[in-house]
């Protein structure tokens, strides 16, 4: 039998020095897409029969032969090929790497075999579905919306914008545009920050279309899990993805339509790995399938939202909640203008407001309390000597847990009891400086004696099934006055919430990132959106910021929920400083044990890009340390790389990486670099 051979994409890193794609030899003819394992030096790893060559074919003398056929996997489609090899592209990353490192794990795990019967298990143990519910009639606003979508074509790859405040009924347009799709026959893939936090649209999505057709995606499955849903979508068996970030890249043998939901939330952006962004990419797979993507959100990212303005994406709008309730009437409470305590320290919170919360306790409704910071306290102080409760791994403080008297780094984890006394001079008088989500909590059992506080963050979470207990708690009226983080901004459907107050919201008016503005006004709506979702009492529905600022243009603009007046500001200012959308951004890092190591490999870098002549097509900044400088003992640095052009910034970026993987053995000091192009915080 004659050997024919075969380019194949492997498991390594675009580092390793490898070429894209190397041939390996078969008897048998191999499909591209095929899952293989192939002999790479001593090893034996995954790889993929591609669907093209992406390098020059390997020397003759070289070719080994396959080692193993995983034939009970049916190939890879080539628009999944395609995906995988525009994403590599674009976020600079090796084909191989990325198309392993986003299929289930298991499927490099396990033989032939033991897939196969997997395989055959497959549809086993689904249950027969509840009987399904019919739509509900759409409201004018919805019915203008939706004639839109219906009245373009299927195979439109425009994207449509799908902005509207929250609660105006987007998820109902989403899925009527899936039932469309799943009616032509093809596969739905939705797209979702974070699957725990919305529990409910799960819920909808099973009762339009029954259980048995749906699939989840994520990152909290079980790897057994991940593979058998990966595999219903991949084999066709299942209609519907819903899933996170990493859904984007499912397989869909009959996709038809993308929806992203929230598509302003960061959590699109992969922050490890190939950091690319499934928002992005999402549009990519629309455009490359020419299937229709639905991208909604109350508050669009400026990317998307000035693509709509510009007439790239179709947009819709929907102003309106759904059953005519009102969105919350925003309160700025001036800070500065409040009587001043007699004590000297001011009040979580201002009387006005406190007396706000009471009210709405004694008519049975429930409040929301937003602070974006966990723990008790930010930092720990001893008054004698100035001691501060640094972390010794990190350039950061850490955070005093009062319910475990721990002290913990939120950025590496070091974690100890809280001292006694004073570790530097035995003064036992350290105090807590500043305000978390557990004080906030305590504070208010102690301001609203009788209350029924509870609290929804990243540490009251941490237990499996916590979640859905608390929130379940919320949902069934058993709290009074939530304190939470973003986790409880985001989607819920909470009914008896008529109050949700911003806590300390300014912070974020005066950070550094030139994003930060952007994510505050989302997060702001977004929580204002939980008040007031029961039409009967939506009337009385407010938000109330503590602000310093009360005067700034951002609460201007979420006083009147007037997001297109905001967008038009940040857009304008990011005109003027030349920011995206109207430019575009890498980042270039890099981690090490010195800063200076670091510094030296970004120096060199930095000329062997003037060597190219990059300096025309590219701005290369200076390196600058993160505002979180030094993690676990680790110094990072990083630089950043800026065109007016993201043609021109790719292009730059594909001729000058690959020539960084040659400075390293140079730089002994520098244990890691990495790229983000598009991120999301400089
Ligand atoms: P959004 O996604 O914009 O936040 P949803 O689609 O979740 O809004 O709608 C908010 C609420 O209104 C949900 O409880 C939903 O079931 C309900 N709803 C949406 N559209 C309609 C409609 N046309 N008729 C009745 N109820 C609707
Ligand atoms: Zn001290
Ligand atoms: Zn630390």
């Amino acid at each position: 039998m004659p050997l024919s051979r075969f380019p194949v994409v492997v498991a390594t890193p675009r580092h390793a020095g490898l070429s894209a794609t190397l041939d390996y030899l078969s008897e048998q003819p191999l499909a591209a897409g095929t899952l293989l394992r192939v002999p790479l030096g001593k090893r034996i790893v995954s790889g993929i029969v591609w669907r093209r060559a992406l390098s020059e074919p390997s020397d003759e003398a070289q070719l080994r032969p396959v080692h193993a056929v995983i034939g009970a996997l049916p190939p890879l489609g080539d628009a999944w090929m395609q995906l995988v090899e525009f994403a590599a592209g674009y976020y600079q990353r090796g084909v191989g790497e990325l198309a392993l490192s986003v299929l289930p794990p298991e499927l490099r795990r396990l033989d032939d075999t033991q897939l196969l019967r997997r395989m055959a298990r497959l549809r086993q143990g689904i249950a027969a579905d509840a009987p399904l519910t019919a739509p509900p009639p759409l409201n004018a606003e919805q019915a203008a919306a939706w004639a839109t979508l219906q009245a373009a074509a299927d195979d439109d790859g425009t994207p449509t914008l799908l902005q509207g405040v929250t609660g105006s009924g987007k998820t109902e347009l989403y899925l009527r545009s899936a039932q469309r799709c799943l009616d032509s026959g093809r596969q739905v893939l939705m797209l979702v920050p974070e699957i725990n936090l919305t529990p409910q649209l799960e819920a909808r999505l099973a009762e339009r279309f029954g259980a048995h057709r749906l699939v989840s995606l994520h990152s909290g499955l079980t790897p057994a899990q991940r593979l058998r849903h990966w595999l219903l979508a991949h084999t066709g068996a299942a209609d519907v993805v819903l899933g996170t970030r990493l859904a984007i890249f499912a397989s869909l043998p009959r996709l038809g339509l993308v929806v992203v939901d929230e598509e302003h939330d960061p959590s699109f952006k992969q922050q490890e790995g190939a950091r690319y962004s499934a928002r992005d990419l999402a549009v990519y797979r629309g455009w490359l399938q020419q299937r229709p993507v639905l991208l909604g959100s109350a508050t669009p990212s400026l990317e998307s939202w000035a693509h709509a303005e510009a007439g790239r994406y179709r947009r819709l709008r929907l102003k309106q909640r759904v059953g005519g309730g009102e969105l919350p009437d925003v309160r700025l409470l001036d800070m500065g203008r409040l009587p001043s305590p007699g004590g000297g320290v001011a009040p979580a919170l201002a009387p006005p407001l406190l007396q706000a919360i009471e009210a709405r306790i004694a008519r049975g409704e429930q409040s929301l309390l937003l602070l974006n910071r966990r723990g008790y306290a930010p930092v720990l102080f001893c008054s004698a000597c100035g001691w501060k409760s640094e972390c010794a791994h990190c350039s950061a403080w850490r955070v005093f847990h009062k319910a475990d008297r721990t002290l913990r780094c939120h950025h590496c984890g070091f974690t100890e009891r809280v001292p006694r006394a004073c570790p530097d001079c035995g003064n036992l008088d350290i105090s807590p400086i500043g305000r978390g989500t557990e004080k906030l909590a305590e504070q208010m059992g102690e301001l609203l004696p009788g209350a029924r506080v509870a609290r929804i963050d990243a540490d009251s979470t941490r237990a499996r099934g916590a979640l859905e207990r608390q929130l379940t708690a919320v949902h069934t009226g058993e709290v009074d006055v939530l304190v939470g983080t973003q986790m409880v901004a985001k989607g819920h459907d909470f009914r008896g919430i008529t109050l949700v107050a911003a806590v300390n919201p300014d912070t974020a008016l005066f950070a550094s990132d030139f994003r930060a503005a952007e994510r505050l006004f989302a997060l702001l709506m977004q929580a204002g959106g939980r008040a007031g979702r029961d039409a009967a009492q939506s009337a009385r529905a407010e938000m109330w910021i503590q602000t310093w600022h009360p005067r700034h243009p951002l609460y201007a603009a979420l006083r009147r929920h007037d997001f297109d007046a905001f967008a038009t500001s940040q857009m304008a200012e990011r005109r003027a400083a030349g920011l995206p959308p109207f430019a575009s951004l890498a980042l270039l890092r890099a981690e090490a044990r010195d800063v200076e190591s670091a510094a030296a490999f970004l120096r060199e870098a930095t000329e062997l890009a003037h060597g190219l002549g990059l300096g025309d097509a590219v701005r290369l900044y200076a390196p600058v340390p993160p505002v979180v400088s030094r993690v676990a003992n680790v110094e990072r640095l990083q630089m950043l790389v800026e065109s007016a052009s993201r043609k021109a910034l790719q292009q730059a970026l594909a001729s000058w990486l690959p020539l960084l993987q040659e400075l390293r053995p140079k730089h002994r000091g520098v244990l890691r670099w990495a790229v983000d192009v598009d991120p999301l915080a400089i």
